[in-house]
């Protein structure tokens, strides 16, 4: 690893002066799960590593208000908080696609040490990209090499992407499916954005995953189910994966809706795809497949059709085509409650 010099603020205010305005000399750590890999394979090697785990208060902390008339109660997540305490979490009652996706974040020594932030922040984990002795289009080189290459976990949905990594975070589509927003400091004071523009797709070194500038900090997310009253916010995801354990899944899918009372009907349906292209990926068809229906599984699976329109696989991943649909499938009838019938 190569030397670097160690920060540890207590403020999130005193952080932002030691960060630069350009990415690769200086690195904020939370609980390293990511980055110090990184920086031990050489792909990150910052001249400074700025950590976050001296900042206590809202930074690590979850709250809950429920305003009159508003359920189910809008959240709060600071960026500090460990994975570990979303998956555990009793606030989160009735948001159990974070719950199930936190849960299932590599095993729990990953979820004890990784944080929020560090999870919607963390760089890909395309082979070419986390190999040092690869020059790939993200580290300053002319090629992507997944795009002829060995490509079976990247991106189905590749047209006008030249780099076609799948972005890495569980936690980012259950958020984007949500609405949350996303609070986040800088040089010039605080802004809000929603986590949806969080995302991009890069395309060269001097960009991220995400889209927060090298001098700011990710400091929570906010979110609501908030329907209209005596609404019921239906929510889940699924992942199919490799193995049960340890791994990121080969796709996910989100899916979040309401039943107004006494209804079955799908109502306000949000669909969002993950680790089938660059950034989480909102599907709009899906979504307008379901709404005004009921969660049948004959209509769950048309919503399944309906997201994969558009996917261009490439030479060795076409078999996440079939796992898409199936995987918005399931989780529509998971977030209508249907008892997941395919487990046995
Ligand atoms: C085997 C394995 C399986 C995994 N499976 C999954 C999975 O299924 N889904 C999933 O989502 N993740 C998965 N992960 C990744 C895991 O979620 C991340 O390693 C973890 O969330 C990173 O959190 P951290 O606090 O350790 O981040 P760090 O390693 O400390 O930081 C990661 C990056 O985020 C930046 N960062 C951290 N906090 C902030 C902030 N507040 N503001 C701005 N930038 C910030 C850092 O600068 C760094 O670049 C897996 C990891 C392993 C090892």
């Amino acid at each position: 690893m190569k030397n670097f010099t160690y920060h540890q603020p207590t403020t999130i205010a005193a952080t932002l002066p030691l960060l630069d305005a350009e990415w690769g000399k200086t690195e904020l750590l939370a609980g390293g799960t990511d980055l110090l890999d990184r920086q031990k394979d050489y792909v990150s090697q910052p001249e400074k590593v700025v950590s976050l785990t001296g900042i206590g208060g809202g930074f690590r902390e979850m709250s809950s208000v429920s305003p009159p008339g508003v359920f189910p109660p809008i959240i709060t997540i600071g960026a500090g908080v460990r994975l570990v305490d979303i998956a555990e979490s009793k606030l989160l009652a009735q948001y159990p696609a974070l719950v199930q996706a936190a849960g299932q974040i590599a095993g729990p020594q990953i979820r004890n040490m990784g944080t929020l932030g560090g999870s919607l922040c963390q760089r890909n984990r395309c082979w070419y990209f986390r190999d040092e002795h690869v020059n790939c289009l993200l580290k300053g080189g002319r090629k992507c090499f997944a795009q002829e290459g060995e490509n079976q976990f990247h991106a189905i949905f590749t047209q006008g992407h030249p780099c076609v990594i799948v972005h890495p975070s569980t936690l980012a589509p259950v958020l984007i499916a949500f609405g949350a927003s996303a609070e986040i400091a800088g040089p010039k004071g605080t802004r809000t954005t929603p986590v949806e523009k969080l995302y991009h797709a890069p395309v060269k070194e001097t960009q991220r995953e995400h889209t927060l500038a090298p001098n700011e900090v990710l400091v929570s997310v906010k979110f609501s189910g908030g329907g209209p009253q005596f609404a019921k916010f239906c929510n889940a995801s699924y992942e199919v994966k490799q193995k049960e354990t340890s791994d990121w899944p080969l796709v996910q899918a989100v899916v979040a809706f309401h039943f107004e009372k006494d209804s079955k009907i799908a109502k306000g349906v949000r669909v969002v795809l993950g680790h089938v292209a660059p950034t989480p990926l909102v599907s709009e068809a899906a979504a307008k497949s379901l709404e005004g229906k009921e969660v049948t599984e004959a209509n769950a699976g048309l919503a399944g059709e309906a997201a994969v329109e558009g996917a261009r696989p490439l030479s060795q991943n076409r078999y996440k085509v079939q796992l898409l649909k199936v995987a918005v499938k399931r989780a529509a009838l998971l977030a209508a409650g249907v008892k997941p019938y395919w487990e046995g």
